[in-house]
């Protein structure tokens, strides 16, 4: 059970939500008071702070700088490049003008599309708070993302102008960006007047005459302008931005600019517990929704410096003998006394396969928090991390569409302590059902398994729809349920006794044995709790006998350990027998096939539909969001294998 306190608050969020979202809308300054909290009269359509009238980038940049304006705002640390710089409010806010005034002259205005195609450099958080400053939308686009995924995205936001740079870079190897940008607009319907590049000088780069723009020079010539924040009405759009593709067709997510502003200004106090004057720091990228919400917007409006990192989780060795260093986050942590740190669990896989000494080797004493999201997060990896860094790992659930935490522990609100395997509890706002799929009826019991549902209106921050197009909005997440207008999540998910959820897969991911329902994430979890194995991934696959077999594809941890064909058979029966003892048979995969890499998207979630195509021989389709397509050829060799 969680503590009193945190039930009252929610219960008040949900049976009184003016009162309660009026006293969070105070976290934040109004240039004009909201006349109506919630205007739901259009559902599921929800309109939040009507009337009200403020800016993002006033909230995150320049009420900040008029009071601390030498405080730290935003720390940037390379270790591609081997590059720091820190910038106060004061001088974030100087930035961010001189960005607002290029794009300004350049015609932008409120209203227009600015697509962001950058790498993790400061410059990408100019220009999206500067979009955020004068009322343009901007849409950021993963860097490095091929040519014809951009270009999707650029017809589908049809922006006036394009920021980018000349390269990324990952591993120290060089990304030219360039190339990739002047396909897509090839590629494109839609034609960006002005493309605005930042030059770092990693990758010399072709200028199209009269469409490329130089930051630098420009930087120069519109240096010291004032550029006054545009107050937009609560419900103006202020970005647009992609699911991460994981199951299909990325959809086009539209935020507002008040409820988005109050909804984070939130949770940063009740659920990340970080204060003005502090340092925050996400491992995600700009690319992603925890990019938006946790690297720019959130930590910057409650006062604190957040920190942008450019680099790997760990760095190759220098010279020939030297050990790889997976000790560079917890280095950071220890250098800018980071308070609140926020990663996710594929990131903490790729630490586990390093010495857990790594993670005690810095002064890890102002870190009070990780908080980790994005994916299951399976109770060894959790409990690896928890006792390695002897700190609380908050794990947290939810969604580009929602833009902050559905489901965790407002540890702001009551001490509660997290359960291994569970996100926690709903968050304040959020009237989250579990519902049977087929019949839309509410599941009250602990341990039933249906769909994890929202009831409108959402919360503040979510998404308003779907980017110019309402009507898929409605028809995506709003009419699955037969009977009832719910906004579905896609999930899969149980509760226990104490109110714990626990998400159990993609309702696409549930897998159908002789009429046994089975969550593809509670085989994972079970698998990934043998010793061997450092990751793993389950899908069903169509089966003649059964209807749906599981198939299992492991990552060990030691190769070593499956170095002969007899071995990995030994080590296949070892996990078989473990499933069928903690799960049964009826949850036995046909086989657990080795690997030494999983198909991921870009934000390395699994991309399990390609997985699943390519087991059942079909073709694995849209691969624009793979981030290593030679994994889906492991996948085909080991099922070559018998
Ligand atoms: P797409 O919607 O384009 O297929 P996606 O769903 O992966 O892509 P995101 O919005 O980045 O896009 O991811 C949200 C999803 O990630 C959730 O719906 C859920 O499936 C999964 N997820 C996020 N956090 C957690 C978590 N803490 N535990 C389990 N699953 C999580
Ligand atoms: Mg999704």
């Amino acid at each position: 059970m969680v503590a009193a306190a945190y039930q009252a608050f929610y219960q008040q969020s949900l049976d009184q939500p003016d009162a309660f979202w009026r006293e969070q809308a105070a976290l934040v300054d109004w240039q004009q008071p909201f006349e109506q909290v919630c205007d739901f009269s259009r559902p599921p359509f929800a309109r939040w702070f009507v009337g009200g009238r403020t800016n993002l980038c006033h909230n995150a940049v320049d009420r900040h700088a008029s009071q601390r304006p030498d405080a730290a705002a935003l720390i940037w640390v390379s270790t591609e490049t081997g590059q720091k710089r820190v910038y106060s409010f004061a001088q974030l806010q100087r930035e961010v003008e001189t960005l607002a005034a290029i794009l300004r002259a350049q015609g932008v205005q409120q209203g227009d599309r600015v697509q962001i195609y950058m790498p993790m450099i400061p410059e990408a958080a100019f220009a999206m708070l500067a979009c955020a400053r004068i009322g343009a939308i901007h849409s950021v686009v993963f860097g490095g993302f091929a040519s014809h995924a951009l270009a999707s995205r650029i017809d589908d936001a049809t922006p006036r102008l394009i920021v980018s740079a000349d390269a990324g870079s990952r591993g120290g190897k060089v990304v030219p960006y360039k190339p990739l940008l002047d396909e897509a607009i090839q590629l494109a319907q839609h034609k960006p007047e002005k493309v605005l590049m930042v030059d770092r000088g990693l990758a010399p780069f072709e200028r199209v005459a009269g469409r490329d723009l130089d930051y630098a020079a420009l930087r120069q010539a519109h240096g010291g302008e004032r550029v006054d924040c545009v107050w937009l009405e609560s419900s103006t759009p202020s970005y647009t931005l992609y699911t991460s593709g994981t199951t299909g067709k990325p959809k086009g997510v539209q935020r507002d600019v008040g409820g988005y502003c109050v909804a984070l200004a939130a949770s940063m106090k009740h659920i990340f517990g970080g204060h003005a004057g502090e340092t925050f720091f996400s491992t995600s990228d700009i690319g992603w929704v925890v990019g938006h919400s946790y690297i720019i917007y959130g930590p910057l409006i409650a006062g604190m410096a957040t920190l942008m990192y450019e680099g790997l989780p760990v760095l190759s060795g220098r010279g020939a003998s030297a050990e790889p260093d997976a000790g560079i986050w917890w280095q950071l942590v220890e250098k800018y006394k980071v308070t609140v740190m926020f990663s996710a669990p594929t990131a903490i896989r790729v630490l586990k396969k390093h010495d857990a000494a790594f993670l005690t080797r810095h002064d890890l004493s102002s870190l009070r928090t990780l908080f980790l999201a994005g994916e299951p997060l399976d109770e060894p990896t959790a409990r690896w991390i928890a006792e390695g860094l002897n700190k609380p790992i908050l794990d947290n659930y939810w969604q580009t569409e929602t833009g902050w935490p559905i489901l965790t522990l407002a540890r702001g609100v009551a001490d509660d302590s997290p359960k291994f395997g569970s996100p926690g509890v709903p968050m304040y706002g959020y009237r989250v059902k579990l519902l049977d799929e087929a019949t839309g009826e509410e599941l009250h019991g602990a341990h039933q398994k249906g769909l994890l549902a929202i009831e409108g209106p959402l919360p503040p921050g979510c998404m308003q729809t779907v980017w110019r197009d309402d009507e898929r909005f409605v028809r995506t997440y709003w009419n699955g349920i037969p009977g009832k207008q719910v906004y579905s999540t896609f999930d899969w998910a149980m509760r226990d006794e104490d109110g714990f959820y626990f998400i159990l897969g993609r309702s696409d991911d549930v897998i159908n044995v002789a009429g046994h329902r089975l969550g593809t994430r509670e085989i994972e979890e079970c698998i990934s709790g043998h010793p061997a194995v450092a990751e793993v991934a389950v899908v069903g696959v169509a089966d003649a006998l059964k209807g749906q077999v599981a198939l299992a594809f492991a990552v060990l941890r030691d190769p070593a350990r499956a170095a002969t064909p007899e071995q990995a058979q030994a080590l296949e029966g070892e996990i078989l027998k473990k499933v069928d003892a903690e799960l049964g048979a009826v949850a036995r995969p046909a086989r657990v096939r080795l690997v030494t890499a999983l198909p991921k998207t870009r934000s390395g979630k699994l991309l399990r539909r390609a997985l699943q195509a390519v087991s059942e021989g079909r073709d694995p389709g849209d691969l624009s969001t793979i981030e290593d397509p030679s994994a889906l050829e492991q996948i085909r060799a080991a099922l070559g294998r018998t």
